[in-house]
């Protein structure tokens, strides 16, 4: 059975009040940004980016990142993404290559220095700290691997509890003594948890990495996982301009029931769902208004620091942009609270166990 959020559990009484933090409550951790080619093109805030994600030079996507379907005429186009007739997750569209996804990972965007101006970066800390402390009761003793890991900040959250965590991800630099920049599935070893944080949508082969954590999960122990969930209200209010669309860099566009389903194919049972820890929610909503403006005003740009956006942005707009923010909180507030209690909030966050009989052969 499947608990939902706002239970009264003094787990979700902390998370609603994060509702609050979740302002600042940032994409993780993870590159979640708008790509290197439209800061050399168009500045992001003329036209429509998943339009504009839509025309660089790149294959079709020809079938689902999630189920493997072969695409046709029976599969819903859209601008950037096709979504599949069989499982509903969206894949996409164009399919970019490595060079392009490397692109729309370029350094710019995570500089040493930090990535969000004022106390942005430190409050990002504090909320994967806040996280890490939260994981630290419900999982199992033993070693945990963070998937995408980025930068390393919910890793160094975990080893600070005294955990042994490592995390993985092909982008690392290479200079974080306990990140391995490697893809998933070369990631050996018996783990008591494995944690996509943000991560799953930026993977090519999704469904084969959960496989992989079925694989690698100990029986009894976890998988959690949160990404944005693409049939949210907020994605369907804001359609092409929802922040979590986040083209080329997630790859994947999932549903709650595609993910739920799968996992328990695996063999692990879910024990907690919400619609709200998984960070961004009320985030999404902030940007999501703010962007209808006049002058398209880019939040998520507006609040990292000089060097780490993505269009330059003279002091004058970004001033208009963050003063719409304020202005816009309290509508956010009120889209956030709707699509939680509705069970269709801006991300998902799942909790399952491995039972003994974990089930990873594929099909
Ligand atoms: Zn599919």
């Amino acid at each position: 059975m499947h608990t939902g959020v706002l239970t009264g559990e003094p787990d979700d009484v902390l998370a609603a009040r994060s509702i609050v933090k979740g302002l600042i409550y940032l994409p993780s951790a993870k590159p979640a940004f708008t790509a290197i080619e439209r800061r050399s093109e168009a500045p992001s805030r003329e036209g429509n980016p998943a339009v504009a994600y839509s025309r660089i030079p790149a294959p079709a996507a020809s079938e689902c990142a999630w189920c493997g379907h072969a695409f046709g005429a029976g599969d819903e186009h859209r601008n950037g993404r096709i979504r599949c007739a069989r499982c509903g997750v969206a894949t996409t569209s164009p399919w970019p290559s490595d060079e392009q996804l490397g692109q729309a990972y370029a350094p710019w965007y995570r500089p040493v220095a930090g990535r969000f101006s004022g106390v942005g970066d430190k409050v990002l800390k504090r909320t994967r700290s806040a996280l890490a402390t939260r994981l630290q009761r419900v999982l199992p003793q033993g070693p945990i691997l963070d998937v995408g890991a980025g930068d390393g900040t919910l890793v160094d959250a975990f080893r600070r509890h005294g955990r042994e965590a490592v995390g993985v991800d092909p982008y690392a630099s290479g200079d974080h003594p306990h990140i391995r920049a490697a893809e998933f599935e070369e990631m050996t070893g018996a783990w008591s948890a494995v944690v996509f944080w943000h991560s799953l949508e930026h993977l090519r082969r999704p469904v084969r990495a959960l496989r992989h954590a079925a694989d690698v999960v100990v029986p009894g122990g976890m998988l959690i996982v949160a990404v944005p969930n693409a049939t949210s209200m907020q994605a369907r209010v804001f359609g092409d301009r929802w922040l979590a669309l986040d083209l080329p860099r997630h790859l994947v566009h999932i549903t709650p029931p595609a993910l739920l389903s799968q996992i328990e194919d695996l063999g692990f049972r879910i024990e907690k769902v919400s619609y709200l820890r998984g960070g961004q929610v009320l985030f999404g909503w902030l940007h999501g208004l703010v962007v209808q403006l006049p002058g398209h005003p880019d939040l998520y740009d507006a609040i990292r620091r000089t060097e780490a956006r993505q269009a330059a942005q003279g002091a004058l707009f970004r001033a208009y942009t963050l003063a719409a923010a304020a202005a816009a909180l309290p509508a956010a507030l009120v889209g956030t609270a709707i699509e939680v209690a509705a069970r269709s909030g801006g991300t998902i966050y799942v909790q399952a166990r491995r039972t003994a009989a974990a089930v990873t052969q594929a099909p």
